[in-house]
């Protein structure tokens, strides 16, 4: 074949390209005019009996060389295409997306404001146990100018036989020490029917990584006034936790702190695996402040501080912590909380890492 010949063949190819893509573009045009009409009767845009008629005819008219299938998954992908132009709209009015909202958004807790730019910290014992024990690391988190108390008094344990945690008695315990202390309170909340009762005694519903997608929990989270700080699920996809933040915003409460905690992989050294990049992640596709979980996500204490360092490193807005007065005898996680003296240090040696405007 002479390179004149070549050179003719990819001229035709070239035109034929571009009369594919006119032919699409004018497909497309058609498809959004139908989508429109659709609209405006209500009609669910996807109609299988319709695609299927044209895929028919389309298999009845076709000579080769191409198979009946593969002309199938070429318009199959077309078809596709022109249905997702539709749904685009919809799509990209995810309410805690970034293209809905450029500016960040900046979640007033008592004073305490979550996305300013500055770093900020919620710290305190895995579970509530005693006055005495929170009380402790209260005075520790206040003496450090810190303001978000953490405890959890609704522990979602893997087991059922270990400590469930002290319930609405330890909400009570948690303000209480709040007030004295000035401080805000962040508590996991694990039933709908919980959420009334509980805004009498916290500042922040957290949500935990195990009810990420309760749905019922979620909307309930939505319908309060409340921040709440959502933790991505142990197995679930960015996509999948910011949809879970859509539920809450979907309800009208779009105030919504995101935290990182680790997932489950296959590597066994950390309890879960720290996704260090879904926070750069998080803060592009969404407005919302993006926190980590240093505790949960290594559950190890000699990788608190590197953890946290990093977190704040890659663009964290603050950074979780489980602090507990005497870590061996803890009912929940004894092995990843920090003790008083370790949690100074841990402060300490953060402070150039962070950021106080
Ligand atoms: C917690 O923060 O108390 C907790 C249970 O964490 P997670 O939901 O991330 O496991
Ligand atoms: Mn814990």
């Amino acid at each position: 074949m002479s390179h004149n010949e070549m050179d003719e063949l990819r001229r035709q190819l070239d035109n034929v390209n571009t009369e594919l893509l006119d032919l699409i573009t004018s497909r497309a045009k058609i498809v959004q005019q139908i989508g429109k009409i659709k609209h405006k009767q209500s009609i669910k845009r996807f109609d299988p009996v319709r695609e299927r008629k044209m895929l028919d005819e389309l298999t009845g008219k076709n000579n080769g060389p191409f198979e009946n299938s593969t002309i199938e998954h070429i318009f199959k992908e077309i078809f596709k295409a022109s249905l997702e132009l539709q749904e685009d709209d919809h799509r990209k009015a995810l309410l805690v997306s970034r293209k809905k909202k450029p500016e960040d958004t900046i979640i007033d807790i008592k004073g305490e404001k979550v996305g300013d730019g500055n770093t900020h910290y919620v710290v305190g014992p895995c579970s509530v146990e005693s006055y005495e024990q929170v009380a402790e690391v209260a005075k520790s988190v206040k003496s450090k100018g810190l303001k978000l108390l953490r405890g959890g008094a609704f522990k979602p344990r893997t087991s059922p036989y270990d400590f469930q945690g002290l319930g609405v008695e330890g909400l009570q315990i948690l303000k209480k020490v709040a007030d004295e202390y000035d401080l805000a309170v962040v508590s996991e909340i694990v039933n709908p029917a919980h959420m009334e009762e509980a805004m009498d005694y916290i500042d922040v519903i957290q949500i935990g990584a195990r009810n990420m997608q309760n749905f019922e929990l979620l909307k309930a989270a939505g319908d309060v006034k409340k921040p709440v700080l959502l933790k991505r699920g142990l197995s679930a996809t960015i996509s999948e936790f910011i949809n879970a933040a859509e539920y809450i915003i979907s309800r009208g409460n779009g105030n919504i702190i995101l935290c990182e905690r680790g997932i489950r992989t296959y590597e066994k050294a950390t309890r879960n695996t720290l996704d260090i990049s879904a926070v750069p992640i998080l803060k592009q596709e969404t407005h919302l402040p993006v926190m980590v979980d240093v505790t949960h996500s290594t559950g190890r204490r000699d990788l608190l501080l590197p953890a946290a360092k990093a977190a704040l490193a890659i663009g964290a807005d603050g950074i979780m912590a489980e602090v507990h007065p005497d870590p061996a005898v803890a009912l929940s996680d004894a092995a990843q909380q920090m003790d008083i003296p370790m949690f100074d240090t841990f402060m300490k040696e953060l402070e150039a890492f962070s950021t106080r405007k």
